[in-house]
């Protein structure tokens, strides 16, 4: 899957692939620029293909033989939204996992994710369920029963999630301004998603400000795992804010 790309010199391309095998590798692919480059469009963003690349050992760059194109996904470029929900997840996936280390279940999951997000009507929410169970494969799930810095159990009011720790903390523990609050409804959110199968999860409809609470929440988790805000972000941000003009005319603005 092609998860990011830059310009290389004149002609070349620079094209980062999350693969199946190798997990993620970055290869130079020659000649990708020129208008009969024998690439053809196969090395858009989002691509799913068959990769076929030289690895000469010398550099962490491979060399992109072939890219015969799987699937294009190009659903995902017809709508500014699933756009933005895409490029989150190959972002997520690019900052998150290490050169050269696969883990099979998380590309299946990408791809179910990109294939979801192709005719979903809440991508938001797909985006939601993809990175909460990419979080959990990779490691990062967070402990939502009990306080990580005191040991009481969940629930408790006021609690945040403490990434550094790891789960959540109570508000006598959650001392750093780095923790993010977690309604009793958002924490049962997490519980139940932890529980439901892919395509159950994608169903699961919320109450608008949950829905909303839970996509503040897990941008910024992943914001916080990765170290920095993801570049989809500040795009979907700009994508959202006509939209929610329009969809809540009269929303006070301390809601968004
Ligand atoms: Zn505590």
């Amino acid at each position: 899957m092609v998860i990011g790309r830059r310009v290389l010199g004149e002609s070349d391309r620079l094209v980062d692939f999350y693969t199946l095998e190798f997990g993620k590798v970055r290869g130079v692919a020659k000649g990708a620029r020129r208008v009969r480059s024998r690439f053809g469009s196969a090395l858009e963003l989002f691509t799913l293909g068959e990769l076929v690349f030289f690895d000469g050992g010398r550099s962490e760059l491979v060399q992109v033989d072939h890219f015969d194109i799987l699937a294009p996904f190009v659903g995902l470029r017809e709508h500014l939204e699933r756009l933005g929900q895409g490029a989150w997840a190959v972002e997520l996936v690019g900052q998150l996992c290490a050169d050269r280390d696969p883990h099979p279940a998380l590309f299946r999951l990408l791809v179910r994710d990109l294939g979801a997000l192709e005719a979903s009507g809440r991508p938001a929410w797909t985006s939601v369920c993809f990175a909460l169970r990419a979080v959990d494969l990779l490691g990062h799930r967070p402990r939502i029963d009990r306080c990580l810095g005191c040991g009481r159990s969940y629930p408790f009011a006021d609690a945040a999630l403490d990434i550094a720790l790891g789960g959540l903390v109570c508000a006598q523990c959650a001392t750093r301004a780095d923790a993010w609050p977690v309604s009793g409804n958002a924490a049962g959110v997490l519980a139940r998603l932890r529980k439901l199968r892919w395509d159950e999860a994608l169903r699961l409809t919320l109450a608008p400000p949950l829905d909303r609470e839970m996509v503040a929440l897990v941008e910024w988790m992943i914001a916080r795992l990765s170290g920095r805000s993801p570049r989809a972000s500040r795009f979907l941000g700009q994508v959202r804010r006509p939209l929610a003009r329009v969809a809540e005319p009269s929303a006070p603005p301390a809601e968004r």
